[in-house]
């Protein structure tokens, strides 16, 4: 019982934890031209990528001067 107790605690804390550091994850076409940053892996704007598909944060593509993919934009 005890340690049933604990390890509810255990996930409780992890759970809480995520939710203070969740990033935004966000995906970067890994070009030299790429200039989009998508929420979504299989988005419109990243199928015509002929690069690998980065992940990264909202935070890291906006520090790269990376702006919402406009299939994105209309949600
Ligand atoms: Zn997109």
């Amino acid at each position: 019982m005890a340690l049933q107790m604990k390890a509810l605690l255990f996930i409780i804390l992890l759970l809480a934890g995520m939710e203070c550091t969740t990033e935004t994850t966000v995906y970067t076409c890994n070009s030299p031209n790429a200039i989009r940053y998508h929420f979504r892996e299989d988005c419109r704007g990243l199928s015509g990528c002929q690069y690998q598909i980065k992940k990264t944060t909202l935070e890291n593509a906006k520090k790269e001067n990376k702006t919402l993919c406009k299939w994105e934009r209309t949600r």
